[in-house]
């Protein structure tokens, strides 16, 4: 399977690149965002949930571990860091909210991925050349991203990244 990569050199280019994701998800999907502390995980959340139409703040679930937003398309964001346990997350009624109407994007997923469709997208973010560059790379994994390969590519080199730079899309947690 063919990784797809791109570098942004902002916060504003990674929030926008989320956005753009978020405009190609649908119920069900599950996204699992990898990267240590910092790389931005929780930048590219807020972006994908402003793709999927999502008008309150975005906050970083580091603490609660789940939080859910109302959209058309509602967001389950998912925080695993602070998780001991793979039960606990099934004690909070993570399985009843995967796959379902809504779409599920878990940072950390990778450390939670017995408990997740092996159908998902994975992105992975890692620091590049620059302080503020990071590599993003994104597999798709199962059926359900045969059709949208080609979008997810053009999603990956929008044309209008950056657009949003020099805002602070910044989280200090998780
Ligand atoms: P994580 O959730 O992966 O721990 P956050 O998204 O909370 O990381 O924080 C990422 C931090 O890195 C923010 O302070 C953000 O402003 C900063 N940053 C700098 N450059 C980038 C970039 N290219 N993409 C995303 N975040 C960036
Ligand atoms: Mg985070």
């Amino acid at each position: 399977m063919t990784t797809l990569r791109t570098t942004t050199s902002n916060a504003g280019e990674t929030h926008a690149l989320g956005q753009r994701l978020g405009a190609l998800l649908l119920a069900g999907d599950v996204v699992v965002l990898d990267g240590d502390l910092g790389t931005g995980k929780t930048v590219l959340a807020k972006g994908i949930a402003v793709g999927l139409g999502i008008t309150e703040p975005v906050v970083s679930p580091t603490f609660t571990v789940v939080r859910e937003y109302d959209a058309p398309t509602p967001l389950v964001h998912v925080d695993v860091y602070r998780l001991d346990h793979l039960q606990e997350l099934h004690d909070l009624g993570f399985d009843d909210l995967v796959g379902g109407e809504a779409v599920t994007v878990v940072e950390w997923g990778d450390r939670v991925s017995a408990a997740l469709p092996s159908d998902r997208l994975r992105v992975l973010l890692e620091p590049g050349d620059g302080d503020d560059d990071r590599v993003v790379s994104v597999d798709a994994a199962g059926m359900t991203w045969g059709d949208r390969r080609a979008a997810l590519a053009d999603a990956l080199t929008g044309s209008d990244s950056g657009s949003d730079s020099g805002s602070d899309f910044g989280a200090r947690d998780g």
